[in-house]
């Protein structure tokens, strides 16, 4: 198998999977537990949130741990009246009743019309991997005495992030996009006393995020940000992987680049093929052992076109045509070259020509 699907989701590796079934099969207290095996959990959540606020350049006080981006997105938003949001984010924020879409240029004048009184605007989007500068956005919002939301899902371990530098007030991240397991995440609260809880009932992360917490995933989530945060290195290998899968297909014809490699995280590649439908491509690529997307995962099952792709100018004859590749550092020369001729063939057996 060879998997190119890491936006979608990560491998939990074995110095995580280690990390957390010490806390599923010995150290399984419950973190509220007064005895030894109850503080010792206790311990492991602060010694992840100690992780994640290094790894992000915050205060442990202002890492809250949820079960995901989606939860953390919606805690954001649940705080709020009037959020206006880029066109582009991530389902978890777009379906939100309160989220209004609006463009760069117009952010200005629709807060003021609207009185909104949260911005949100993602950080890298993941189905292209283009990276967003939302320094000017967050200055904007500021100066109109708002608050900004960024969610950086798909942004952790790819750039370097550093929540002083980007000066938002809240930040959202999902630990199965970097090692960790699904259902455990984070979300920065500059603030937190300026924010109520999604949940109600126990005292759990300060009376903010109640229910009992999820350990093992904790623990996990924290060993990952040391492991898996940005590198000059792992930038080299992945932008080197990169350069490879585009030069192998700009020289085709008919063929459309949904990132642009200038601008993206350097372990994505989002094109399409004219005449090739995406959906028919991916399912040959699975029969080759590959795994691609055909949109992002969480739209891959519905048969709609890419909010993403139509807002960011992708042609029409293209829209449904798109695939996603999504690496890490360990994918081998033998596996990049075995990809690309794949792809090659089977676009040829698709539509007829290369
Ligand atoms: N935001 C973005 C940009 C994402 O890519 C995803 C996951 N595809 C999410 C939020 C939601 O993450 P989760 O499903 O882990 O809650």
């Amino acid at each position: 198998m060879i998997y190119l699907d890491n936006a979608a989701t990560t491998r939990v590796t074995e110095p995580i999977l280690e990390v957390m079934l010490s806390y599923l099969k010995e150290s399984y207290g419950n973190p509220s537990s007064l005895y030894f095996l109850g503080r010792k959990s206790k311990r492991v959540i602060e010694t992840a949130r100690e992780q994640v606020a290094k790894a992000i350049n915050a205060k442990p006080e202002q890492i809250f741990f949820t079960s995901g981006a989606t939860e953390s997105n919606n805690w954001v938003i649940s705080n709020f009246d009037y959020v206006i949001c880029s066109k582009i984010e991530h389902h978890s924020i777009l379906n939100n009743p309160k989220c209004h879409q609006s463009d760069f240029s117009e952010l200005e004048r629709k807060i003021r019309k609207n009185n909104a009184d949260l911005v949100t605007y993602m950080l890298v989007n993941n189905e292209t991997g283009q990276i967003f500068d939302i320094k000017s956005l967050v200055e904007i919002s500021h100066k109109m005495g708002i608050m900004f939301h960024t969610d950086a899902t798909q942004a952790f371990g790819h750039i370097p992030i550093d929540v002083k530098e980007l000066a938002v007030d809240s930040l959202s991240l999902s630990g199965h996009k970097f090692h960790a397991p699904k259902g455990v995440g984070i979300l920065y609260l500059k603030d937190p006393s300026k924010y109520k809880p999604l949940f109600y009932g126990g005292q759990q992360e300060k009376n903010l995020r109640a229910g009992t917490e999820n350990v093992a995933g904790i623990a996990a989530i924290g060993k990952a940000v040391e492991l898996y945060n940005f590198s000059k290195e792992k930038d080299g290998i992945c932008r080197t992987i990169q350069g490879k899968f585009y030069s192998a297909f700009k020289d085709m014809t008919d063929v459309w680049f949904n990132t642009n490699i200038s601008n993206s995280i350097p372990t994505t590649l989002n094109l399409a093929f004219k005449n090739a439908e995406s959906e028919s491509l991916m399912l040959l690529l699975d029969s080759n052992g590959i795994c691609v997307s055909s949109g992002s995962a969480c739209n891959s099952r519905s048969l709609e076109s890419s909010h993403v792709l139509k807002v960011m100018g992708t042609p029409e004859e293209y829209i449904y045509n798109s695939i996603r590749l999504s690496w890490d550092e360990s994918i081998t020369n033998e596996q990049i070259n075995y990809v690309i001729k794949s792809i090659k063939n089977n676009v040829k057996k698709i539509r007829g020509y290369v």
